[in-house]
């Protein structure tokens, strides 16, 4: 019989699990608030000493391999750009784009708006065609990565002139370019990633990027730049 990781009692009755076999007690997480699912790896952990200013929980697993303001990600984005370059997107003008990484709180300053986690990303162009780019801080250098491929595409309509792309064609094509690296990864958090791509169901970014990836699977990657540079409204 399975036994709760938090508290040891033998489980008799319904209770929750993670996808590593842990299991525990419903009152963890639905009546004590004591337990959560780390949003990075999914695994069961208790929120004391694994959660964030802005209430994430991430495990110390997760953690320790994650991309914060203080750790560079140069590695990973040669990774990333190398990735969207076989994809044919090697008009990419990187030199153009800076890349901050952000806490929930900063990101929520520099959109000026209320603090939202699961803002995982965004990408802001100026007059002068100067670029910048915000990726919330605390993912794993994985996930850093395809949010990153993500907004790198967003950059690279916008490098394009393409600012008027119906949304869920343009979150649509930059969740493709998060899956396309995601699918490259031969890593399990690679697997978990890919698959919430899938699972998500909001109507712009799930739906969006189910019908990307279908066209994908029939006509590549210049079916979906093809597809992306039509629907732009001039
Ligand atoms: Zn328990
Ligand atoms: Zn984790
Ligand atoms: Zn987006």
């Amino acid at each position: 019989m399975d036994r709760c990781f938090y508290c040891n009692s033998l489980l008799f009755l319904s209770h929750y699990k993670d996808i590593y076999d842990n299991h525990c007690c419903k009152k963890h997480i639905d009546e004590e608030n004591s337990v959560a699912y780390c949003s990075e790896c999914l695994k069961l952990v208790p929120k004391s000493g694994n959660q964030l200013d802005d209430g994430r929980v991430i495990c110390k697993d997760c953690m320790g391999i994650a991309v914060s303001p203080d750790r560079p990600y140069d590695w990973i984005l040669k990774q990333v750009l190398a990735r969207l370059y076989k994809a044919g997107f090697n008009d990419l003008k990187i030199d153009d784009i800076t890349i901050w990484t952000a806490t929930s709180e900063e990101m929520a300053m520099y959109k000026k708006g209320g603090v939202n986690v699961f803002n995982e990303g965004f990408c802001s162009v100026r007059e002068n065609g100067k670029i910048k780019i915000y990726i919330q801080s605390h993912h794993t250098k994985i996930h850093f990565a395809g949010v990153l491929a993500h907004e790198l595409l967003h950059a690279w309509c916008f490098q394009h002139g393409l600012f008027n792309i119906p949304s869920p064609i343009a979150e649509g094509m930059c969740n493709l370019a998060s899956y396309y690296v995601y699918h490259s990864i031969d890593f399990p958090l690679a697997r978990i990633y890919e698959s919430m791509l899938f699972a998500d169901e909001d109507p712009v970014y799930g739906d969006g990027f189910k019908a990307m990836y279908k066209f994908y699977e029939e006509h590549g990657w210049d079916g979906v730049r093809s597809i992306v540079i039509n629907s732009n409204n001039e």
